[in-house]
């Protein structure tokens, strides 16, 4: 069973009384962390180092002499067992526990009931690091990761912040409007000035600042953010800064969980997903909703799986918002073709067999009957199709009939990208029969061609691909 996961706080210690029990080096790194949170503490141990002695005659700590007493433990919030004796330890956190005091024993994950996170100080701003025990030497390689990229100022920039925090909060009541000033201000010029440690000149920028944006009107505006194909990796960097940013997000059936999960926790988020074939909400009800949210001022996120300029109605929305003075920005994503391909280990383009590559759409029988047959059957070309997995006998029938050769390799990527993915292949002959007896279903990417039969040698994520069953297996 995995253990429980750790719930991270940070304390408020000014002034309270810990324990650390023992006298030793890492004894005394602890109560010099301790004494910077600002903690009345006291050290119990038997010899203490020459520092703890003399921290002890300032009067910063207080030291008990002797060997551990239930009585140490009278008045603690909390306690840090840092002795060499691991009998003592345990002594402690048997004791504390009991007394349902919290306890770190030092690099003893199992006897403590708090564990001291790996620390990137920028303080006011404080970064912890915790792998709940599993790993610290991995939580230190994430922490010095973090370090390199939390510049040394952001401490002065977060106090210069708080500094400020009640003229900006007079002058923008409204929380989105304070918070797009102060993502400014973390951003901009004056986080630029804090860098360069001209403190005196970021205080009148913002002055400045505060006085120009009283005017601006608070305008609201849409980014279109492909979300990628399920795999949240796959969401662009571009992408990731629009959600975390937003206000309010519109999603798509198609949009993963995971995806969802990256954005700013307190965004709201409207599904307007279609479900079971039918659409819970129009492309006009979209329409209207992005409207409406964005004439109130928000950020809004239309948060679309794949691209959204592929098969994705991502113009008609931006038409619709041109049309009515909205600002919008488009960020692409990976659409399902690509991720697809890719993650089955089919390329789409060969220079042996494929020197394009058409990227097709067919949910409906109307939109059968619509599409250039004649150049979908041309010969050394990819087609990716974009479709449910109804219709699939109708377009291998089209596609023979114009001339593509029956025994041309396809591929089936039911979830592409996700942990679900399956990856079926066969040929154009045996397609809707291999869809049937896998039972293949929405989400899926139809690939034709003959970079498709590379699929079972290049596959590389998740399971190996499916293929048809041979005859006897299929009569039984
Ligand atoms: N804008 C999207 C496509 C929307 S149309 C994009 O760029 O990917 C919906 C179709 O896309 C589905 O019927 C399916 O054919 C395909 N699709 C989307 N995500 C998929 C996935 N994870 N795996 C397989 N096919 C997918």
């Amino acid at each position: 069973m995995p253990a429980a996961r750790l719930y991270p706080i940070f304390t408020q210690l000014a002034g309270r009384a810990v324990l650390v029990v023992g006298g030793g080096n890492v004894a005394e790194r602890k109560t010099a962390a301790l004494l910077e949170a600002g903690a009345d503490v006291q050290v119990g141990a038997t010899t203490f180092t020459p520092q703890l002695s003399a921290w002890a005659e300032n009067g910063r700590i207080s030291l008990i002499y002797g060997e551990f007493a239930e009585e140490w433990l009278d008045r603690q919030w909390l306690v840090v067992a840092a002795t060499s004796d691991a009998a003592v330890n345990a002594q402690v956190a048997a004791a504390t526990e009991r007394r349902r005091i919290w306890t770190n024993v030092v690099d003893d994950a199992a006897l403590s009931s708090f564990q001291v996170p790996a620390v990137i100080d920028r303080a006011p701003l404080v970064v912890a690091v915790s792998t709940a025990g599993a790993a610290p030497v991995l939580a230190r390689l994430v922490r010095e990761a973090i370090e390199r990229v939390l510049d040394p100022s952001l401490g002065a920039l977060a106090a210069l912040a708080e500094r400020w925090r009640g003229r900006i909060r007079g002058r923008f009541a409204d929380l989105g409007q304070r918070r797009r000033f102060l993502e400014r201000l973390f951003q901009g010029r004056v986080a630029e000035l804090v860098r360069r440690g001209q403190l005196a000149v970021a205080d009148a920028a913002i002055a400045r600042e505060l006085a120009v944006t009283e005017t601006e009107p608070a305008a609201g505006s849409v980014v279109l953010v492909g979300a990628g194909p399920g795999d949240a990796g796959l969401l662009t960097l571009k992408g990731l800064r629009a959600l975390n940013e937003a206000d309010v997000i519109l999603y798509d059936s198609l949009v993963g969980a995971d995806v969802l999960a990256l954005a700013r926790r307190d965004a709201e988020r409207i599904d307007v997903g279609k479900r079971a074939g039918a659409h819970s909400k129009s492309q006009d009800e979209i329409h209207e909703l992005l409207l409406a949210q964005a004439r109130t001022g928000k950020r809004v996120v239309r948060l679309k799986g794949g691209d959204p300029f592929v098969f994705g109605r991502g113009g008609e929305e931006i038409e619709f918002l041109r049309a009515h003075g909205i600002a919008y920005e488009v960020v692409p994503g990976v659409t399902a073709a690509l991720a697809c391909a890719a993650y089955a280990g089919i390329p789409l383009t060969h220079r042996d067999s494929a020197q394009s590559v058409r990227f097709v759409t067919a949910h409906c029988k109307a939109s059968l009957d619509t599409l250039d047959w004649q150049a979908l059957a041309a010969e050394r070309q990819t087609l990716a199709v974009y479709m449910g997995v109804a219709g699939l006998e109708r377009l291998r029938d089209r596609l023979v009939a114009h001339g593509r050769a029956a025994t041309t390799p396809i591929a089936l990527i039911e979830n592409g990208s996700r942990t679900t993915q399956r990856v079926v292949l066969g040929d154009l002959a045996n397609l809707p029969q291999v869809a049937r007896e896998h039972a293949v279903v929405s989400p899926a990417l139809l690939i034709v061609g003959e970079v498709a039969a590379l699929g079972a040698q290049l596959h590389w994520f998740g399971a190996a691909p499916l293929t048809a069953a041979p005859p006897l297996a299929r009569a039984a």
